[in-house]
């Protein structure tokens, strides 16, 4: 049911919406849809907080993040709608990198430290409610990747966090059970690093690298990759900008394949010297073996999203005793 005019603002003085008296649990729920639905629309990939600001819901603006907090909850509703990471500079490792908790599942730290702070209290409302929020992850100074729906499903007093679900699968997850099922816990924790931190880490890439592959500059975003230097899941393996390069397809294919190396010292590529003396069509001569000995097209304008040295070599020694 859609609430009239003047839910979410002041309360008037005689209260024109039946549904404020039960709660805001059925009005909110087509705001929170209704927002979601012009989020599909957006115009760019990334969002902005002035974008963010020109929501309107039944004639109202309901801006869908707040710039002074991190979790957004508009006047006349019980429930926090949204939430908000700021951005983290390249090579700095983001607060959520360090948040998925042993049961595979993203925490979002509360609002400093008092469990009854009114921002925790409100994204709380929206676990008892069971209502969807949206998150908006800093990508670039002002910049955001927005990921929705996704639920609170899990309050920690004692750890000061939440336990999100950022993905259908994991909403109805039991995170008190004792005996975890390790196949399932890993599941848990892979869906969580598909929807945010592969996301977030291929959106920073990109921008780092303007949407083009280092390799060939090719620079359709949606034949580009960010493909790891270290791959996720080892030691220095973190989805952070400079472990990362931006390639084609092809070229972060043959990236992982061992086909092609890059020196980290000048940064130029090497091609596998079987590639090299293979003889077949354009893809392979112009693609793959002109490549040899040029240096990388695009690096990062910023040293501090620049390929890390360390990171390349220790690559660059596994390509060699490919
Ligand atoms: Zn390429």
């Amino acid at each position: 049911m859609k609430p009239a005019s003047g839910c979410f603002g002041k309360p008037p003085r005689s209260d024109p919406c039946p549904d404020r008296n039960r709660g805001v649990a059925t009005d909110s729920r087509d705001l929170r849809t209704a927002a979601m639905a012009w989020l599909d629309e957006r115009p760019h990939e990334r969002v902005d907080f002035a974008w963010l600001s020109t929501f309107e819901f039944d004639g109202l603006r309901v801006p869908l993040m707040d710039r002074q907090r991190g979790i957004r909850k508009p006047a006349g509703m019980d429930a926090a709608l949204a939430i908000r990471t700021t951005f983290t500079p390249p090579g700095q490792t983001p607060p959520y990198a360090d948040a998925i908790g042993p049961d595979g599942l993203q925490r979002y730290k509360y609002r400093g430290d008092d469990p009854s702070h009114p921002e925790n209290v409100a994204l709380r409302r929206a676990w008892q409610m069971k209502l969807p929020i949206m998150w908006f992850v800093g990508v670039e100074p002002g910049l955001y990747e927005p990921l929705y729906p996704v639920w609170v499903i899990g309050d920690s007093p004692q750890n000061l966090e939440f336990t999100l679900a950022l993905d259908a699968a994991q909403r109805h997850f039991d995170a008190t059970s004792v005996d975890l099922d390790e196949d399932y816990r890993s599941y848990m924790e892979r869906l969580t690093k598909i929807r945010l931190h592969q996301r977030v880490f291929r959106t920073q890439v990109l921008l780092a690298y303007e949407s083009h592959c280092a390799v060939c500059n090719l620079a359709h975003e949606s034949l580009l990759d960010a493909a790891h230097i270290i791959a996720d899941g080892q030691p220095d393996g973190l989805p952070v900008v400079p472990n990362g390069l931006a390639m084609c397809k092809i070229h972060h294919a043959a990236f992982d394949n061992r086909i092609l190396g890059i020196r980290p010292d000048d940064l130029t590529l090497h091609i596998r010297q079987d590639i090299l003396e293979e003889i077949d069509g354009p893809m392979l001569r112009h693609g793959l073996q002109e490549m040899h000995d040029r240096r990388l097209m695009r690096i990062p304008r910023s040293h501090a999203a620049r390929p890390d040295q360390v990171r390349l070599e220790e690559r660059y020694q596994e390509f060699l005793s490919a």
